[in-house]
């Protein structure tokens, strides 16, 4: 853990701006101006190998409707019709011949005009395909990870409208990465500017606790699609699921909390702020869910067909 695992991404083609081109070609120009301002939007999607030897991405529909949800709150006009994105993230997949992977798709602003008022840049898609392992680590998976509450707060919903997968906020999620690496975490649990919890940098955050489960309401946070996956499963299993304020003291005499995200997928934490959290492994609950949201990615869930687009 603390490796970067997102090191040495690679693969063979990149779908930009409606065609696939050679991956080492998919270049820009340093005007881009997204790259200067962060104006840009972008989702993390998977693509699960299933039970039946076919592979599945899991929840394309809602991941593609959030990446235009985006756009749309940061005034950016996708130039292609979202049937068209749903079938090029399919096919990243294919033309790259992953059984498994992670797809980003990405609407960014390209060269032009170098003030702050992009008007008529052009706006430009990229999909790229790759293969990725777990994110926060195998061994997290089952053992659990340490955390540390950041110093720094997550953007307050009118700095940042936080319904958006908006480019430029992961500078905040940066900082408060790249500190809780070095203070020898595996990842940041970020407050609000009121002090209540937040989420983590990249994933959402649950409590459990006498058997409740409990997660920060989509005010400060992204409105997670494993967020919501988690939630449908864990009430489907008999659970009460709130969404509710928390403070950061509530998440250390909580029985489990985990995190939630697409990369992340189901990752228990174990430990925050040099605090045992439970009994210091993976909770029950945790583990429940965990399976479950495996169960649902690899088709062996029949109660959510519509979770599943086959390729
Ligand atoms: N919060 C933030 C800040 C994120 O970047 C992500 C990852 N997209 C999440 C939560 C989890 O969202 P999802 O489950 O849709 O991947």
């Amino acid at each position: 853990m603390g490796k970067n695992p997102s090191a040495g991404v690679s693969g063979e083609k990149i779908w930009l701006d409606g065609r696939f081109v050679p991956w080492d070609e998919a270049r820009v120009h340093v005007l881009t101006h997204t790259l200067h301002y962060g104006l840009g939007v972008f989702e993390g999607i998977r693509c699960y190998a299933t039970e039946d030897g076919r592979s599945a991405i899991f929840r394309l529909k809602e991941h593609v409707r959030r990446l235009y949800d985006s756009a749309h709150i940061n005034r950016i006009d996708v130039p292609f019709p979202k049937e068209q994105i749903e079938e090029a993230i399919r096919d990243s997949v294919l033309e790259n011949h992953l059984s498994e992977g992670y797809v980003r798709p990405l609407v960014f602003l390209g060269e032009g005009a170098m003030g702050l008022n992009p008007a008529d840049n052009p706006v430009r898609v990229a999909i790229v395909a790759w293969a990725w392992g777990k994110y926060l680590g195998e061994e997290g998976m089952e053992r659990g990870i340490r955390a540390g509450v950041s110093s720094f707060s997550r953007h307050h919903v009118n700095a940042k409208m936080t319904l958006g997968k908006t480019c430029g906020d992961y500078v905040n999620s940066i900082l408060a990465k790249r500190d809780a690496l070095l203070d020898g975490y595996d990842e940041a649990i970020m407050l609000d500017t009121h002090g209540r919890v937040s989420e983590a940098t990249g994933e959402n955050i649950f409590l459990v606790r006498k058997s409740i489960i409990r997660t920060p309401p989509v005010h400060s946070v992204l409105d997670g699609i494993t967020r919501e996956t988690v939630m449908t499963l864990a009430r489907e299993n008999g659970f009460t699921v709130a969404e509710d304020e928390i403070t950061r003291d509530e998440l250390y005499v909580a029985d489990e909390v985990f995190l939630t995200g697409t990369a992340a997928e189901v990752t228990p934490i174990r430990e925050i702020d040099h605090r045992q959290v439970g009994c210091g492994q993976r909770g029950p609950v945790t583990e429940l869910l965990q399976g479950a949201y495996f169960d649902a990615v690899s088709g062996r869930n029949p109660a959510h067909p519509d979770w599943l687009s086959y390729l």
